[in-house]
């Protein structure tokens, strides 16, 4: 059943630390599992309902970023790296080469110009919570100049190997999770654009 406002966590950062306010824990009655052959008990379900709190720390602006529109990625300027200038998308905090903090890039154009399809694998079986319509697409994708594959899903349109695709991103109602980002193939008209998203 969905929640009222007063059986939700909110959290606030204010002086640098959490500031958790409202219902993090609800409790639910537990129900009995008896052996239909036997009559005896054999157990009980243990619902939990509980809000987590995820911090995403450093990667946080690649997921502002998703909301207005943005592809942010990560690039390691370190002089005295063998791998300086190395783009890495999913977005890397630190350089795996000379393990410094490396710098946060915008790459929104370079993936909208460059972005094709690696490989792909489509999936008509979910597990639970899953919220992307099915079969799901999934795509990994090739960018100009970036050293590392992203895995995204296709939202419109049919994979193909060396296929064109563009970025489309969740600006309308944000949900801060990597589902704000998605791809559609090349040449898609924004009025086929899943609800909420926008080029
Ligand atoms: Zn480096």
């Amino acid at each position: 059943m969905p929640k009222t406002e007063n059986e939700k966590g909110f959290v606030d950062v204010v002086n640098g630390r959490y500031k958790p306010k409202g219902v993090f824990h609800i409790p639910e009655a537990n129900q009995p599992i008896f052996n239909k052959d036997t009559g005896k008990l054999a157990g009980i379900t243990n619902p939990r309902d509980m809000t987590y709190m995820h911090s995403y720390g450093g990667e946080a602006p690649f997921f502002e970023g998703l909301g207005k529109g943005k592809l942010m990625a990560t690039q390691c300027d370190n002089d005295k790296c063998e791998a300086k200038g190395s783009i890495y998308q999913p977005f890397r905090i630190y350089c795996p080469d000379c393990l410094r903090k490396n710098t946060v890039i915008d790459m929104t154009d370079l993936a909208k110009s460059t972005a094709k399809i690696h490989s792909y694998i489509i999936t008509h079986r979910s597990g639970a919570f899953n919220s992307l319509p099915k079969p799901i697409k999934f795509i990994n994708i090739e960018f100009e100049g970036v050293v590392t594959i992203l895995m995204s899903v296709l939202a419109v349109g049919e994979p193909e190997f060396d296929k064109k695709v563009i970025p489309i991103f969740n600006t309308k109602s944000p949900t801060y999770t990597i589902t704000d980002l998605r791809f559609v193939v090349e040449g898609t008209s924004e009025s086929d654009l899943p609800e909420g998203f926008t080029y």
